[in-house]
């Protein structure tokens, strides 16, 4: 059984926002909820094939999105998961204006503030639900 609630970012490859809704969820699973979280990649959700479904559907799921075509969101409710929270990466990052946070490879200084801060409210979310 798969208790764990599943935080899926998006793919977001070639943009900045993409690596930091993929930093995000790793500073969550990895650092500050590795016994309530765990990740799941998304391409292996858009696969749709039964072993990812059985662990997705019907499990309370956070996505992190890097833009607003919210594919991470989209792709786990389309195989049963239960969203209890979809986070975009903009939203934060609108807080920061003027700042650069890095490349598509590599997070600046305020790259790493934001994930910081993105990692923070998934976490407050984990730990409201579990
Ligand atoms: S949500 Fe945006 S950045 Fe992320 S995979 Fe989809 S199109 Fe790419």
């Amino acid at each position: 059984m798969y208790k764990k609630v599943k935080v899926v970012p998006c793919s977001g490859i070639g943009k900045v926002f993409g690596l930091m809704a993929r930093e995000a969820v790793l500073k969550t699973v990895i650092e500050l909820c590795p016994d309530k979280s765990e990740t799941v990649c998304l391409a292996y959700i858009v696969t749709g094939d039964k072993a990812v479904k059985e662990k997705i559907e019907g499990y309370d799921c956070i996505t992190v999105d890097g833009c607003p075509k919210m594919c991470a969101a989209k792709n786990v409710t389309l195989i049963g998961g239960v969203v209890v929270e979809e986070v975009n990466v903009l939203d934060t990052v609108k807080e920061h204006k003027g700042k650069k946070f890095g490349s598509p490879t590599q997070l600046s200084d305020d790259g790493e503030v934001v994930i910081n801060e993105i990692a923070g409210k998934i976490a407050r979310k984990i730990n409201e639900i579990n």
